[in-house]
């Protein structure tokens, strides 16, 4: 059977389904999942349909999610969206279900779930679940607050449609959800959107980040720094491809700074694959963008080592 034949008859037949997906989640991770639960609450009004996790303020204008209790995970079919790893998913109580289903855009290394159905070259996991709508279009609607979603996390993952990732198959099925009357020029003006304290520090990230002469660039943002601009941490996300604008930057290390001294780092690139070094810190990605983790400024020093090697390997290639 195929994998979405087989996640489609799991999803018939639990009469509670419970929908996870990736911390510190981007449009993509809740365009997924809540255009996933509006399609199937649609599809089935009768089953009991949740999205759990934490969602942070900025991203609010996506949806919010549900209080689920513990007692409905006992029967419950999990799905997880968008999320590569189970360390990574928000809310521990994924594990508690009847049946565990991962649906991913990003690498295999953790094969997780009974199911799994992951396609690393789809430009998002938001295209894979229009994707499964139309496999299963006898039985599923793309309505159009589901397409909505689906297009702010297709556009959030694809850069708006500037990323390697995007396909013909992408603008296809952009066009499919632009045409069920979606507001696409809100969903760009969302995406676009800056605070003026993220206006500030990207102006600084662009005038004062350190580029070498390979094209390893980095910028470390401080706790300091995010007090200053009244920033929180989970805020910066829309800044990680700033540095890849400009033309001499080839791949980039983007630091930020947790409360306890460690580092949140987002690894960025036009050139070399970076998530060999995502991996070795405690993280991991698509190619050209993943995340880790730096315990101090010692391994922060590393990364940016790495990154300059990694790139002169690159060009002697
Ligand atoms: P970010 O830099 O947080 O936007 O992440 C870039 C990509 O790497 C996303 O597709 C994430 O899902 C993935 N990623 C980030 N952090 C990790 C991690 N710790 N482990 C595995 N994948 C990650």
């Amino acid at each position: 059977m195929a994998q979405t034949t087989a996640i489609f008859e799991a999803v018939r037949t639990a009469d509670t389904i419970i929908i996870h997906r990736h911390q510190r989640p981007d449009p993509d991770a809740l365009g997924s999942q809540f255009g996933l639960k509006l399609i199937l609450q649609h599809a089935f009004p009768d089953k009991k349909i949740y999205a759990a996790g934490t969602i942070p303020d900025d991203l609010s204008w996506l949806g919010h999610a549900d209080d689920v209790a513990d007692d409905q995970y006992q029967d419950a079919l999990v799905i997880t969206v968008d999320t590569a790893n189970t360390e990574r998913i928000d809310d521990d109580r994924f594990s508690q279900g009847k049946q565990l289903i991962k649906i991913d855009h990003h690498p295999n290394d953790d094969d997780y779930g009974d199911l799994s159905w992951v396609l690393p070259d789809a430009s998002s996991t938001s295209e894979l679940v229009v994707d499964f709508v139309n496999e299963h279009a006898d039985a599923l609607t793309l309505t159009r607050a589901a397409a909505q979603l689906l297009y702010a996390g297709i556009v959030g993952d694809t850069g708006r449609f500037l990323y390697p990732a995007t396909s013909s198959h992408t603008f296809a099925v952009a066009s499919q959800l632009l045409a069920t009357g979606i507001d696409a020029a809100e969903v760009g003006r969302h995406e676009n959107e800056l605070s003026r304290g993220l206006g500030r520090l990207m102006g600084d990230v662009l005038a004062n980040i350190t580029i070498d002469e390979t094209g390893a660039a980095h910028y470390i943002i401080s706790q300091q720094q995010l007090a200053s601009l009244s920033l929180a941490a989970s805020e910066v996300q829309p800044l990680v491809s700033t540095p890849g604008r400009l033309a001499d930057v080839r791949a980039w290390l983007l630091f930020v700074e947790n409360p306890d001294g460690s580092y949140r780092v987002h690894l960025r690139s036009k050139g070399p694959a970076v998530n060999e070094l995502a991996k070795s810190h405690h993280g991991g990605g698509h190619d050209l963008a993943s995340g880790a983790n730096a315990a101090d400024m010692v391994e922060v020093k590393e990364m940016i080592a790495s990154l300059s090697q990694l790139m002169k390997e690159w060009q002697a290639q």
